[in-house]
């Protein structure tokens, strides 16, 4: 069964700017999928798109045969993590706080984390490497810091599905490739689905196993 299915998509900002045209495009499950191209490509949008947040002003955008608007949100964050690209958090939350907010799709409404739920977050910033500061707040850390935290949110999560915005834009070159490493351990040993922009070419063949090219929204 395919992941996710865009059938000519089509999608159109308020001013009339057109971002993706006529895109068809299949997400087959346990790939690590790159999406590539120049600024202003549709990239972002193309990721908006899968995620639910934007809905095709014509075509089709499915989510496991289903048009991903008739998804409830509790059940696709479920499904899928996102690492976005700007992460504007002003509320002082720690560290640890934040990695937390990856379980909420796991625990019950008004329910309290458990056992399991600490034991993820707890071997999550271990390897993501952010642990010695999961006491600070997310305001008082560099970009890249809050950058991994925010990997490690999207990894605690334990989605089938990662959707990364350039998730390691902000990284060194040692952080970005430990945390695409991180990333292809969960599509090896998890069967994870990954689609992640990519802005360096080199990054993007180094893990992808398919890159989709976009130019002026389309592939
Ligand atoms: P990328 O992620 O590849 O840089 P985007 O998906 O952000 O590309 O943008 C695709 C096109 O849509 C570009 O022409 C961009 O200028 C335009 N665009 C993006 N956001 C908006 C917006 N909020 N309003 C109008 N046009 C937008």
């Amino acid at each position: 069964m395919n992941l996710f299915r865009l059938c000519q998509a089509e999608y159109r900002y308020q001013d009339g700017t057109r971002a993706v045209e006529g895109m068809d495009l299949t997400v087959e499950p346990g790939r690590f999928y790159g999406i590539v191209g120049p600024n202003g490509s549709g990239k972002s949008t193309l990721l908006d798109l899968l995620l639910g947040y934007k809905e095709p002003v014509s075509g089709e955008a499915l989510f496991r045969d289903r048009p991903i608007a008739s998804w409830r949100r509790r059940d696709l964050a479920r499904e899928i993590a996102l690492v976005p690209q700007e992460f504007a958090l002003t509320f002082p939350f720690s560290v640890e706080e934040i990695v937390f907010m990856g379980r909420y799709p796991h625990i019950p409404r008004f329910g309290t984390p458990g056992q399991r739920d600490r034991e993820v977050v707890a071997r999550i910033m271990e390897q993501t490497g952010i642990r010695p500061y999961r006491d600070r707040s997310i305001t008082e850390l560099s970009g890249g810091e809050k950058q991994r935290a925010v990997i490690a949110r999207a990894l605690a999560q334990e989605a089938n599905v990662l959707l990364l915005d350039e998730a390691t834009s902000n990284l060194d070159i040692k952080h970005g490739l430990q945390l695409l490493h991180l990333v292809r351990e969960r599509q090896k040993l998890h069967g994870a689905t990954v689609v992640s922009v990519f802005h360096d070419l080199n990054q993007a063949l180094r893990f992808c196993d398919e890159l989709i090219f976009l130019k002026q929204g389309r592939l």
